[in-house]
């Protein structure tokens, strides 16, 4: 403690900071309590979910229970007869399925407590594994191997029910604005984690709007896809890309990399809107084709 400490006239020893209210001649008031400014108090969302906690843990309770049944298989002819003969016998070697994509989302929601309030209605029927606010705080909504109801009806590749194979993030954010600094830092962190704990491939992390082209738009052309593809989750095109050849089939170039192309133009503006990010028009620029003749290659 040495340069950091001495003594006063009483001998007791101080720290440098005490040393100098013990030694003062003046008598210091402690100031005097600021009254705080009269707005309402950030409420503590994580204690508003008692109840709907407690619903969670009774449905997992109840899904434990289809997990645990051991019935075999029973296969009926056309007349309603037992058509094979099926017996349970229990392997030893088993374990639990996990996600092999990730799909990424944006709210369209005003607030992080609007979309905690959302996935936890029933009568919404809508939920994610995660909730990024805009101050970073992720928000652990459904155990990730239990299935959740964020990407609904879509194709992407032969995946026709993603819900069953992937995990929704959602990131508090309206569609019009950019996403913060501190929701793709956190981002990066989780995704970095589910990436090696699941292991999910490069290409499996993708857009809602990739999905479902016809009905959905997020996460949108400001969504930072780049960023996510140099730390290794998505792909991403090349700096300097090779020009599209003039014949380049565009439509199954979309096809292979995982779109529906059954709607062409919804499958090219989700692609524009995640691999482009420069406009939103149905049609092919010659950038447009040579970004994904690059972008095809890589799948
Ligand atoms: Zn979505």
């Amino acid at each position: 403690m040495g340069n950091l400490s001495t003594f006063c006239k009483t001998g007791v020893i101080f720290c440098c900071a005490a040393l100098l209210y013990a030694c003062s001649p003046k008598v210091v008031q402690p100031p005097k309590a600021v009254q705080p400014p009269d707005v309402p108090p950030i409420p503590i969302v994580t204690k508003q979910f008692d109840i709907t906690d407690k619903f969670y843990t009774n449905k997992a309770d109840s899904l434990l229970n289809i997990l645990k049944q051991q019935i075999p298989a029973m296969l009926y002819d056309s007349m309603g007869a037992i058509a094979v003969p099926s017996e349970w016998v229990g392997s030893v070697n088993f374990g639990i399925r996990k996600a092999n994509f990730v799909i990424l989302h944006y709210t369209a929601q005003d607030s992080v407590q609007q979309t905690l309030r959302t996935f936890t209605l029933l009568r919404t029927e809508v939920s994610a594994h995660y909730v990024i606010g805009k101050d970073g705080k992720i928000f652990h909504m459904v155990n990730d191997y239990m299935r959740s109801n964020h990407a609904g009806a879509g194709k992407w590749g032969s995946v026709t029910d993603m819900n069953s194979c992937s995990l929704g993030i959602e990131i508090d954010n309206n569609g019009t604005e950019p996403f913060t600094d501190a929701q793709v830092n956190s981002l990066l962190l989780l995704l970095t984690q589910l990436k090696k704990t699941y292991n999910i491939p490069t290409a499996n992390f993708i857009g809602h709007q990739d999905y479902a082209p016809r009905r959905k738009s997020d996460p949108g052309p400001l969504f930072p896809w780049k960023n996510l593809a140099d730390k290794g989750f998505g792909l991403w095109s090349d700096t300097v890309v090779i020009p599209a050849p003039p014949n380049f089939d565009y439509a199954t170039a979309l096809r292979i990399i995982g779109y529906d192309t059954s709607d062409l133009s919804a499958a090219i503006v989700a692609f524009k809107r995640h691999f482009v990010q420069q406009d939103s028009s149905p049609i092919m620029t010659q950038l447009d084709l040579n970004v994904l003749y690059n972008v095809y290659r890589k799948y």
